[in-house]
């Protein structure tokens, strides 16, 4: 594929798509705002009331009728965004089911679409090994991520580089650039090329590569965006990167790059004078840095411009609509980016993640060049003050929001990724994600069941969603089932779980560990009093230490995000969350290996 054609996204398979997953999100949302009764309620009214079990079955026959014609629909351009959305349904069911479920059990009308569900999710092609398995360096899931050295980095700033292995190597730098550039004049925004009119190359080769970074070294500044998968690995990987100029797109194949990409873009991404414009980059300043030891040195982004502008929303999509006209189909965000080639759908999507994004840069200036700067609350539940600064800069006030823009864009790129150990709290906040209240004899089977999971994914680089998903695990954890058998019915629910010996092997380890947990429950409650018993000592001698700051405490900052629910594009708005899906038959000897090879031991 030498380059991506030109064709717009709504080809006919696209917009039934479109369509189709409007009508899903509306599904799952009027699902989510039903308030589903629970347990002995369900009982009860399915029982006495005619209309209520009327009801229930027509959700049950309309959600299947749904997910058929999903399944009919063809998956071969559109494959990635088939596992996408059958992502978003598989989500909701499991919220339906743990409303529902209590009582009906298995029996619940949820679990009788869950088999179409599952043959959709399976059906995507254009995947056919794990990526990973070709890496040039094998995936550590177990060493912790030491911060590689910055390649690349200009001759004058090579003296300001932290290279003690343990802090962000270039925060020096990072820290200094805002004030170098937040005074400098505006120039008129300049509006994107028609993407029908632009030429966009797909980089696979080091030549391409090569002959990339000479375009972009000649660059004021470039759009950058990444996608990623994390379903199929513990810790993820960046499948895609998308650059754009003021006159032309690159979709860079890191998955055929992978080794090659840190030292050929070293020049230009810790050159800070090539601005670096991303939308949103918390995510992806960490994913540069841990698969390609790449560090953002003149970071623009645009979210957090557009927060201090007071912008209705922050999305990608709002801002595209807003100052471009132009809708965005942000559901392609969760397909598979692993497939190969890209559909022509997943291709256009990607590149319009990039494609307007220096014109939407140049507007936001301007923007921000007349909004009030932000001031600092009286009493921030934060106590740093580096971070402080940096998110309210003491600046002239002609400047408006200018430098908060660029000093809170400095403080995403001096985020640093981690690959920490499985925290000891790791199990409580499945259980208060999940909202399942749980015993005390529950919460230690959870907890030996998290350290299993945790184990098996880092062991077969699988992600802890696939091993098991929150919902199950919480499941698993509260029926506590001794016997095999009833073990077993829980794991045929998961992906992996098409091997029968497999699944009986995991069973019977689990079975003896959720034996041994419910034994020693009592020992696993000392010890989680104790630590929480920590944490709130912690979080006491924190808020000690901010009244001493302070003398005036004031209420907090209200939270930006509304909890729960569902925005438009169908990310769910408390948090991203990896849902469990599986999208390339699993490779049962490495999965196997971990299932049966790693121990619950504390
Ligand atoms: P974006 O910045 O919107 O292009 O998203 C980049 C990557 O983040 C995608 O390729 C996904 O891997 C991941 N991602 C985005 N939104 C979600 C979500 N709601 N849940 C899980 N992963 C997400
Ligand atoms: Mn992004
Ligand atoms: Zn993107």
């Amino acid at each position: 594929m030498a380059a991506v054609p030109e064709k717009k996204a709504d080809t006919a398979g696209a917009s039934s798509a479109d369509e189709l997953t409007a009508n899903l999100v509306r599904a799952a949302n009027s699902l989510l705002n039903a308030e589903l009764p629970t347990g002995k309620d369900w009982a009860y009214l399915t029982a006495t009331s005619p209309a209520f079990s009327a009801a229930t079955a027509t959700l049950a026959r309309q959600a299947k009728a749904l997910l058929q014609r999903f399944r009919g629909w063809p998956a071969d351009d559109n494959a990635g965004v088939a596992a996408g959305l059958t992502d978003v349904v598989d989500a909701h069911l499991d919220r339906v089911e743990d409303s529902l479920g209590e009582l009906t059990g298995r029996s619940a009308p949820v679990d009788a679409l869950r088999p179409a569900a599952k043959r959709a999710r399976t059906k995507a092609p254009g995947v056919a090994v794990k990526p990973q398995v070709n890496f040039p360096v094998p995936v550590d899931n177990h060493a912790p991520f030491v911060p590689p050295p910055p390649v690349g980095v200009p001759d004058g700033l090579l003296g300001r580089l932290t290279l003690d292995g343990a802090t962000h190597p270039m925060a020096d730098i990072i820290r200094e650039f805002p004030s170098t550039v937040w005074a400098l004049a505006l120039r008129p925004p300049v509006p994107p090329r028609a993407m029908v009119e632009t030429p966009c190359t797909w980089v696979d080769t080091p030549e391409k590569l090569d002959a990339m970074v000479d375009v972009l070294a000649k660059q004021e500044a470039i759009a950058v965006d990444l996608e990623a998968h994390d379903l199929r690995s513990f810790q993820g990987f960046v499948c895609l990167m998308q650059i754009s100029t003021r006159t032309e797109d690159f979709l860079v194949d890191t998955l055929a790059l992978r080794g090659s990409i840190g030292a050929a873009l070293g020049s230009i991404f810790h050159d800070p004078r090539i601005i670096k414009v991303m939308h949103g980059a918390d995510h992806d300043v960490i994913w540069l840095q841990r698969d390609f030891a790449l560090y953002l040195a003149g970071l623009f982004d645009t979210k957090q411009a557009s927060e201090l502008c007071g912008n209705t929303s922050h999305s990608l999509a709002h801002l595209l609509q807003l100052f471009c006209g132009v809708s965005a189909n942000k559901h392609y965000q969760l397909a598979d980016w692993r497939m190969r080639p890209l559909g022509e759908g997943m291709a256009f999507y990607a590149r319009s993640d990039t494609h307007h994004l220096l014109y939407i840069w140049d507007t936001l200036r301007h923007q921000l060049a007349t909004c009030p700067p932000p001031a600092p609350p009286p009493s921030e539940a934060d106590d740093d003050s580096e971070v402080d600064a940096m998110m309210y800069p003491s600046t002239p006030p002609e400047l408006g929001a200018l430098p908060a823009a660029w000093s809170r864009s400095a403080l995403v790129a001096l985020k640093t990724y981690t690959n920490s150990p499985l925290s000891s709290d790791a199990h409580i906040r499945v259980a208060k994600r999940v909202g399942v209240p749980l015993s005390a004899r529950s919460r230690a089977v959870l907890r030996a069941l998290v350290v299993w999971r945790d184990g098996v994914a880092r062991a077969a680089d699988e992600g802890i969603g696939y091993v098991m998903p929150n919902r199950l695990i919480v499941r698993l954890a509260d029926a506590a089932p001794e016997a095999a058998p009833e073990v077993a019915a829980f794991l045929r629910e998961l992906a992996w779980a098409s091997d029968q010996a497999e699944v009986a092997r995991t069973a019977d380890h689990l079975v003896a560990l959720i034996r041994r947990s419910k034994l020693d429950f009592q020992a696993a409650e000392e010890e989680e009093r104790r630590m929480l018993d920590e944490k709130q000592q912690e979080k006491a001698r924190k808020a000690a230490r901010h009244r001493q700051r302070s003398p005036s405490p004031q209420a907090a900052a209200p939270p930006q995000v509304p909890l729960g629910g569902l925005e438009a594009d169908g990310r769910p708005a408390k948090q991203r969350r990896r849902i469990a899906v599986t999208v390339a038959p699993v490779e049962a000897s490495a999965l196997g290996a971990a299932l049966g090879g790693a121990d619950a031991g504390e």
